[in-house]
């Protein structure tokens, strides 16, 4: 995570597994959340189980993705 933003340590990476509801997803939803220490927190949501998160999802997610 840090790598792939080119994060300080100033910076906190919060990474939350969440019950997900809508329709059609896997039960468990993936929030990765940064949080500078001034700036503004960006949020991603991945719609699957943490442990099925790969590193290139991540890069994809990270690079192609508006943060919601
Ligand atoms: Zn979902």
């Amino acid at each position: 995570m840090r790598a792939l933003l080119g994060l300080d340590d100033d910076t906190a990476v919060m990474i939350r597994q969440l019950a997900c509801t809508e329709p059609g997803c896997p039960p468990l939803e993936t929030v990765v959340a940064v949080l500078p220490m001034d700036g503004e927190a960006r949020r991603w949501t991945l719609h699957r189980p943490a442990d099925e998160i790969t590193e290139d999802d991540l890069r994809t997610v990270l690079l192609t993705a508006q943060p919601n």
